[in-house]
């Protein structure tokens, strides 16, 4: 992978006013002002940090190359040569069950990447940047006043800056600008949860067709672990657990990790022989929601909304899924068209967003596993399953997505019966 310099906006030329401000340039910042600028809307992104910058979420679903094709930003993105990800492996002591994103039963892309985020942010904001979107890095967000010009104060080395627009779209991800600012945050529907991950060498990959999959590991004491493999012979390696599961373990952050590692024989066969790129990372508290999706002059999307939780990796996913539905939604509102954002926007987001809720909450309440698991599944439910982790949350033939909770309590309910 040959390193990529960001191409920033020359900061003296920050403008006064655009059509559309955008907050943040991760995937959904700069999918959805790629989609904008296309559409003829003058926009800019102001990006706190420095890029390349680090985030957590390397594994892509595949509805994600619908989306990044959308916006005009696919190609770039095959040229960096990622790892091609054709499904995932969920693991449980010796049980294994093999989701193959060939094997679906919505139409649609059977293969994505293993993306190190850094890297693969700074491809999508160069992408946009060459296509004409100015990106304003170390230009922080610090204040916003709504309405129907809405305008934001933007802190930077040239001190604080006006910038006014038509329409604001929070892409702030963790950041949470507009819901901290605008007293928009909710609590999560999802307990709190803790991760702990760092990059790695020396993973013993399976060789063969299992090698792209990300593996969801079931540790033995109740945390789960992932296991994304890179191109450049990396691999993320995290564990999501109640912060309670990390209490177990005395020491330094890297002798916790190995101790719960060890736990694993699954994990421990793989990496045993392990080096840390970094000393490992927490993060904990991350699931969120919020109580609006939109108001006057602004839409939230990605993580700036509702984030639920690692386990079926579908931050990206809806993160530019909400990206270019809100870009689509402000284009017409921006031409005069009467837009319904409840129906249009959060409706819409909501349908997938609960979806991908049954499935997680239906893993931690040990009903998903007993389905991923089972002895009697047959190839139209291994498909419907396949077809949500894969990131086709929206296609209501699938009754999965249809009544996502029900489905899930029943189909565990019948397997169970069935596995005796
Ligand atoms: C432990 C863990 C593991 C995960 N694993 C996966 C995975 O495997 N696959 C997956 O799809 N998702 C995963 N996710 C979710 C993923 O991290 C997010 O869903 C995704 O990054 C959201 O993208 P985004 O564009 O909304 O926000 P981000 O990628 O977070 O980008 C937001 C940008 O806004 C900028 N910003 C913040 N505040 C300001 C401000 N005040 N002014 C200007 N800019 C600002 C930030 O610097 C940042 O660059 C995981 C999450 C967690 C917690």
């Amino acid at each position: 992978m040959t390193p990529q310099s960001p191409l920033a906006a020359d900061p003296r030329n920050f403008p006064a006013r655009v059509d559309v401000a955008v907050i943040g340039a991760g995937p959904a910042g700069t999918s959805a002002a790629a989609l904008l600028h296309a559409r003829g809307w003058s926009t800019a992104i102001v990006e706190a940090e420095a890029f390349p910058r680090f985030v957590i979420g390397e594994s892509l679903l595949a509805r994600c190359m619908d989306l990044l094709d959308e916006a005009g930003l696919l190609e770039a993105v095959k040229a960096r040569n990622y790892l091609v990800k054709r499904g995932a492996l969920f693991v449980r002591g010796n049980e294994r069950a093999d989701i193959d994103f060939a094997e679906q039963f919505t139409p649609g892309w059977t293969w994505t990447w293993q993306v190190p985020r850094a890297d693969f942010d700074l491809t999508l904001a160069n992408e946009a940047s060459r296509q004409g979107v100015p990106i304003y890095y170390q230009h922080r967000v610090t204040a916003v006043t709504p309405g129907a010009e809405p305008t934001l104060t933007v802190e930077s080395k040239a001190g604080n800056q006006t910038l006014r627009a038509r329409h604001v779209i929070d892409a702030s991800g963790y950041g949470r600008v507009l819901p901290r600012l605008l007293g928009l945050d909710r609590p999560s529907s999802l307990i709190e949860r803790k991760s702990v991950f760092a990059h790695v060498r020396g993973d013993i990959r399976p060789q063969g067709t299992l090698e792209n999959r990300i593996w969801i590991v079931m540790h033995p004491r109740g945390a789960w672990i992932w296991l994304i493999p890179f191109s450049n012979g990396v691999t993320s390696v995290g564990f999501v657990a109640e912060p309670s599961f990390f209490d177990h373990f005395t020491g330094t952050d890297e002798e916790i990790f190995r101790a719960a590692m060890a736990e694993d024989p699954n994990t421990r066969a793989r990496l045993a022989d392990m080096e840390f790129c970094f000393p490992p990372r927490t993060l904990r508290g991350y699931s969120a929601a919020v109580s609006a999706m939109h108001g006057p002059g602004y839409t939230l999307v990605g993580n700036a909304t509702e984030f639920l939780d690692p386990v079926f990796s579908s931050g990206v996913t809806l993160a530019l899924e909400s990206a270019n539905r809100a870009a689509g939604l402000t284009d017409r509102a921006l031409r005069g068209e009467p837009v319904d954002w409840d129906a249009e926007y959060t409706a819409y987001m909501m349908r997938g967003v609960e979806t991908f809720r049954a499935f997680v909450l239906g893993w931690y309440s040990g009903e998903f596993p007993k389905i991923l698991f089972s002895a009697s599944q047959n190839d139209l439910l291994r498909r419907q399953v396949t077809s949500v982790l894969a990131g086709y949350v929206w296609d209501e033939s699938n009754p999965f997505v249809r009544q996502p909770a029900r489905r899930v309590r029943q189909v565990a309910r019948i397997v169970k019966h069935l596995d005796g």
